[in-house]
């Protein structure tokens, strides 16, 4: 076995805490990455929480990694020792079912196997995430990072980037009205997408502080949410809106901006289910979906899209004893507009 450290929650209440546990030795497909950066998604903080009800302790949280590959097992082909690579929500799936045949792994009808807060493919051993010293992860779920990107910045692209990118480019083309509700992590990698893909978009804010960022991010439009008549003009405007709100909300006031076969899409997941009225998804023919991440292969699409386009990020990087700090502002909607943890900070092994 190989002796890792990383930042534990022992339970929903407890802060994070200084932790050493063992990584499965290398099998003969498997990659040992050196983690250089994890960044703090909110998933991170509602599971340590426990607010969507399913967490289980010791929880080292972390899928959004980038890191150094420091050794190889035998059959790998797709890395080499130095090589960076990047790991996000993922670390298996069966690979044999329908859903994962057709390359939605995200979705695997026998078990996904969760970056953290998960098992294995026995559905027995624990898996830990990326608040920690490496990782050992199949090569089929590990990511190619291209050096060209900073990665601090490339990090976030692991959960926030795929999650935002994957519902823009299934349903937005070139010219369509988008609006992105919420301007945090998922929020402003969207906000990056949408206008990369050519979409006009409005970015609604409970924060007027963030006006000129959302503008510097590429958004042509900023409205104020608190103010329910900031709303009324746009009634009918959008082809699509992206919600990446982290807690409960009203969904009737955006799904009323949805023009003729408008689709709001959910990727925010607060713990609390949301009213929906029929009427509101009556008019216009209007859809509301969800979204979940991302296949490996569209992780991968998103992470050479983002090298071209040199797509990233915007960080804090930040070291590993100012988690609970991190997460206070988080959850405080004051984060510009990730935070990244540089994992040399981590306290040698003893
Ligand atoms: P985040 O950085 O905290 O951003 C959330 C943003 O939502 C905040 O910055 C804030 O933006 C807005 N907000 C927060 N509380 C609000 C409230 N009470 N009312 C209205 N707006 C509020 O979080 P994140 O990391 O982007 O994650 C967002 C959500 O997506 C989380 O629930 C997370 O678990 C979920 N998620 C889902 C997937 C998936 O696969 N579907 C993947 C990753 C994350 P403003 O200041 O602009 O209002
Ligand atoms: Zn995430
Ligand atoms: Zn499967």
């Amino acid at each position: 076995m190989i002796k890792s450290f990383g930042y534990v929650a022992h339970s929903a209440t407890s802060q994070l805490v200084p932790f050493t546990f063992e990584r499965r030795d290398l099998g003969s497909q498997d990659v040992l990455i050196e983690i250089l950066y994890c960044g703090i998604c909110h998933s991170d903080i509602h599971q340590v929480r426990n607010e969507w009800k399913n967490s289980s302790y010791p929880m080292v949280p972390g899928h959004e990694i980038v890191g150094r590959v420091t050794k190889v097992g035998k059959e790998v082909t797709k890395f080499k020792q130095g090589d960076l690579a990047g790991v996000g929500c993922m670390v298996d799936s069966c690979r044999t079912c329908e859903n994962c045949q057709d390359g939605f792994e995200q979705f695997c009808q026998k078990h996904v196997a969760y970056t953290y807060n998960s098992t294995e493919m026995d559905e027995k051993t624990p898996t830990y995430g990326g608040y920690s010293s490496h990782i050992v992860v199949d090569q089929a779920f590990t990511l190619k990072i291209s050096p060209s990107l900073s990665l601090a910045g490339a990090a976030p692209l692991l959960c926030a980037g795929i999650t935002t990118y994957s519902p823009l480019k299934h349903y937005v083309k070139a010219g369509d009205k988008v609006g992105v509700i919420g301007l945090g992590g998922l929020g402003h990698m969207g906000i990056k997408f949408a206008v990369a893909m050519g979409a006009e978009v409005t970015v609604f804010s409970t924060s007027v502080s963030k006006k000129d960022d959302a503008h510097k991010l590429g958004a042509q439009h900023f409205v104020v949410t608190k103010e329910a008549e900031n709303l009324a003009p746009l009634a009918s405007k959008f082809d699509f809106i992206l919600d990446t709100v982290s807690a409960p909300h009203d969904l009737n006031i955006y799904i009323e901006l949805l023009g003729r076969n408008g689709v709001m899409v959910l990727v925010g997941a607060p713990e609390e289910p949301a009213e929906v009225g029929a009427f509101a998804l009556i008019k216009n023919n209007r859809s509301l979906a969800g979204s979940s991440i991302g296949s490996i292969g569209e992780t991968q699409e998103m992470l050479n899209f983002c090298a071209e386009k040199n797509i990233l990020s915007e960080v804090e990087v930040i070291s590993i004893n100012q988690l609970e700090e991190a997460y206070s502002r988080t959850i405080k909607s004051d984060v510009r507009y990730r935070f990244v943890v540089d994992l040399k900070t981590l306290p040698q092994l003893s």
